[in-house]
C-alpha cells in the first residue's frame, strides 16, 4: 500500500469541503455524476477509432446505489477509469479550472464559502461535504488491474493494486454520521437521490440507473424545444458547465437544417473572465457529433472577435471519427462556423436595439475585443462589426451606436468628428474640440488606445469619413475669424519654432481654437494616441513612433497678444511665454510635460 500526502493546494481546499456547513452540499451529486459521464464520453470517444473498446453504446451507463446497512453510497460508471498516475495527478492536486477558479474565488471572499460553493464545479472533493472517508475504485482502460484509493481527509491518501471486473471507476462514500442538526441520511434514501439526479443531473447523456430503473431523461437541454426549457434552466446550464458566477446576458438557440444540420445553444456571457484578455483564456464552443462530445473547446467554431461565446454545438452531420487535425479543413464546420457568427452578431444587434442596458454591460466587457476584431482583420469584418461599436458622444454624454451618431448628423454636416484622449474628462477640455461643438457638431471621444486604429481602418461609416477634430480642414471654416495674420507673425511663428526646437515640427496661427490661448495639434498620420499607445508597449526599444506636434496660438486671444507685445519688447520673456504655452498645451491635451521643473521656473519669472 503506497500512502501519500495531498499537494498543499487540494488539502486548503478539502479543509473547506471536510468542514463545510453549507446547506447546499447536494450538489456533491452532481459533480460525481457529471465527472462519471465526463469519463463515459472519454471512452466513447476513444471507441470511434479503437475497436478494442468493443463496447456498444448503449452499454454505457452511470449506476448510483445506496447502501443503508453499510451507510454508503456509490456512484459507478463504465468510462475509461484513471491509471496510478492519472489517480495522482487528478485527484492530488487540483486538476482543472473548474477546481481552481473555485480556489481563487475563495481567496477573495476570504472564508465565506457560503455562497460560491455551488456555483462552482468543486469537482471531486466536494464528496467530503458528506463522506467521511472516499474509496475510489478504479480501472483505466487497457490496463489489466484496478486500483484503489482511499482517503479520510485531510491526512492524505493510499493507493493499492485491486480487482475490478471492467474498465470504469466506482466512487464509494462512507457517509458521516448524523449529528442534531445535520443529517447525510437522506442520502441513502431513493427518493431523495431521484429528486436529485432529476434536478441537476436530468440532461446528462447516459442512462444514470437507480434500483433498476433510468432516472434522467437524458435529452440534453440543447436538444429540447424552446417551450420545455425554461430560461432558468438555460441559466443554470450556462453556470454549471461554464463555470461562471452569474447568469449569462442572452441565451441564443439555433436549430438549423438544411446544408447542414445542428442544434447550437449560445451563451453570452455578462462579464469578461479574469484572464479573458489573457493567454490562458480558451475560446470555443463544446462540440458533438451526434450526441458524443468531440472536443471541449473547439476554436474553429468561432471567429477570433466573438471568442467570448459559450456554447454547444451538436451536430449528426459531422462525420464522427475524423480526428482534431482533420476537423480544422472539415467543410461542414465551416459552413457551421460561418452560420454561427451570424447567429452572434444578430443577436448582439438586437440586444443593443431591444435592449440597451444589457448591450452596454455587453460591450463594457467586451467592446474592446470587437474593435481588436475590426483592427486584426484590416477590415476585413468591417460590415460586419461596423454597426456593434459605441463611442462616447459629447453632446449625449453617453457611449452611442455610429448609426445614432449619423443619424444625428445636423444639416450641413459632413463627416464624422472625433476627438483622440485619454479619458472622457480630458476629451471634454480639449480645445480643439470647441468649433466642431459650438457648430452644432457632436464629437465622438476616443478613449481606448485601439479607437484611434479603429477609426482609420474603418474610414468611414455610412459614406460619412471620419474626421479629427486635430484636422486643419474640419469641413466648414471655424468662426474665431483669427486666421489673418499680420505682417510680423511669421518672425514671431520662427522665434517660437527655434525656443521649442524639435519639440514641435511647426508653430502656426489656429484655424480653430475659439476661447483658447493655445492647443497642440498634429500632422501626418500618427496622432498623439497611437504615439501614447506606442511607447506604452512595454519592452522598449521597438520603432519610435513619434506623432508631428504642431503649436496653434489663438489670434483673437489676449495671450496672444501678450506674446506679441513679449516678442517686440523682450525676446527673453517671450521665450518663456512660449515654453509655458508649449507645455500647458500638453497638459490640456493629457500629456505629461517633459521637464516640470523647468516649466515651474517660466512661471515663477512671471511673478
Ligand atoms: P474537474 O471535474 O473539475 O476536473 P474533479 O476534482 O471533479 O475536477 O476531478 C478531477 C479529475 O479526476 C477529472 O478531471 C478526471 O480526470 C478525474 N476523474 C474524476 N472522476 C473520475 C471518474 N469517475 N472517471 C475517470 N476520471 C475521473
Amino acid at each position: 500500500m503506497r500512502k501519500k500526502q495531498f499537494k498543499t493546494e487540494s488539502k486548503r481546499i478539502l479543509d473547506i469541503m471536510i468542514n463545510s456547513i453549507y446547506t447546499n452540499r447536494e450538489i456533491f451529486l452532481r459533480e460525481l455524476i457529471s465527472n462519471a459521464s465526463d469519463a463515459i464520453d472519454k471512452l466513447s470517444y476513444i471507441s470511434l477509432t479503437d475497436e478494442k473498446v468493443g463496447m456498444d453504446r448503449s452499454e454505457y451507463k452511470i449506476t448510483v446505489t445506496p447502501d443503508k446497512a453499510a451507510r454508503t453510497l456509490t456512484v459507478s460508471d463504465n468510462g475509461v477509469g484513471m491509471t496510478e498516475e492519472e489517480l495522482e495527478n487528478n485527484l492530488g492536486v487540483i486538476a482543472r479550472s473548474g477546481s481552481l477558479s473555485f480556489k481563487e474565488q475563495m481567496a477573495e471572499k476570504g472564508d465565506d464559502t457560503s455562497d460560491i460553493i455551488g456555483q462552482f464545479g468543486v469537482g471531486f472533493y466536494s464528496a467530503f461535504m458528506v463522506a467521511q472517508r472516499v474509496t475510489v475504485i478504479t480501472r483505466a482502460y487497457g490496463s489489466e488491474k484496478g486500483l484503489r484509493w482511499v482517503s479520510s481527509g485531510a491526512e492524505g491518501y493510499t493507493i493499492e493494486d485491486c480487482d475490478r471486473e471492467g474498465w470504469g471507476t466506482d466512487i464509494i462514500l462512507d457517509l458521516k454520521p448524523d449529528t442534531e442538526t445535520e443529517k447525510y441520511d437522506e442520502f441513502l434514501e431513493d427518493y431523495r437521490l431521484r429528486a436529485l439526479i432529476k434536478k441537476y443531473s436530468d440532461y446528462i447523456r447516459w442512462p444514470i440507473i437507480l434500483g433498476d430503473e433510468t432516472v434522467n431523461s437524458m435529452v440534453p437541454i440543447w436538444q429540447r424545444s424552446k417551450d420545455e426549457v425554461s430560461d432558468e434552466d438555460c441559466n443554470k446550464f450556462y453556470k454549471d458547465t461554464f463555470f461562471d458566477a452569474s447568469d449569462p446576458l442572452s441565451v441564443v438557440r439555433v436549430n438549423a437544417e438544411g446544408l447542414v444540420s445542428y442544434k447550437a445553444m449560445l451563451f453570452i456571457p455578462g462579464a469578461a473572465p479574469f484572464n479573458y484578455y489573457t493567454t490562458a483564456y480558451e475560446p470555443g464552443l463544446r462540440l458533438y457529433a451526434s450526441g458524443v462530445m468531440i472536443m471541449d473547446k473547439c476554436a474553429d467554431l468561432l471567429p477570433e472577435h466573438f471568442r467570448f461565446v459559450r456554447g454547444v454545438v451538436d451536430s449528426p452531420d459531422l462525420s464522427l471519427n475524423i480526428s482534431r487535425e482533420l476537423l480544422q479543413h472539415d467543410r461542414q464546420l465551416k459552413v457551421i462556423a460561418s452560420n454561427i457568427e451570424k447567429k452572434i452578431k444578430a443577436e448582439l444587434k438586437r440586444l443593443m436595439d431591444k435592449e440597451p442596458e444589457k448591450y452596454l454591460k455587453f460591450y463594457n466587457a467586451f467592446g474592446l475585443q470587437l474593435k481588436y476584431g475590426i483592427v486584426n482583420t484590416y477590415g476585413g469584418k468591417k460590415e460586419l462589426l461596423q454597426d456593434l461599436l459605441m463611442f462616447y458622444s459629447a453632446k449625449e454624454d453617453k457611449l452611442i451606436s455610429l448609426k445614432e451618431y449619423v443619424d444625428k448628423m445636423a444639416e450641413g454636416q459632413e463627416y464624422i468628428y472625433f476627438a483622440g484622449a485619454e479619458s472622457i474628462a480630458i476629451a471634454k477640455g480639449l480645445p480643439q474640440t470647441e468649433p466642431v461643438l459650438n457648430r452644432g457638431y457632436d464629437v465622438l471621444y476616443m478613449t481606448d488606445p485601439a479607437d484611434e486604429f479603429v477609426v482609420q481602418i474603418l474610414e468611414s461609416y455610412s459614406d460619412k469619413q471620419f474626421r479629427s477634430v486635430n484636422d486643419d480642414d474640419l469641413g466648414f471654416e471655424p468662426e474665431n475669424g483669427s486666421t489673418e495674420k499680420e505682417e510680423d507673425d511669421e518672425a514671431l511663428f520662427g522665434f517660437i519654432k527655434e525656443t521649442l526646437g524639435d519639440k514641435v515640427s511647426s508653430v502656426k496661427l489656429s484655424r480653430k481654437l475659439v476661447s483658447h490661448p493655445v492647443c497642440i495639434s498634429t500632422e501626418g498620420p500618427v496622432s498623439l494616441e497611437m504615439e501614447k499607445y506606442f511607447s506604452s508597449i512595454p519592452g522598449g526599444e521597438g520603432p519610435k513612433v513619434k506623432a508631428e506636434r504642431v503649436l496653434e496660438l489663438n489670434g483673437g486671444h489676449p495671450v496672444f497678444a501678450a506674446l506679441k507685445e513679449a516678442y517686440n519688447t523682450d525676446k527673453e520673456k517671450a521665450a518663456g511665454y512660449a515654453k509655458i504655452l508649449y507645455d500647458m498645451a500638453l497638459l490640456i491635451a493629457g500629456i505629461p510635460v517633459e521637464d516640470p521643473t523647468a516649466l515651474s521656473q517660466e512661471v515663477w519669472k512671471l511673478f
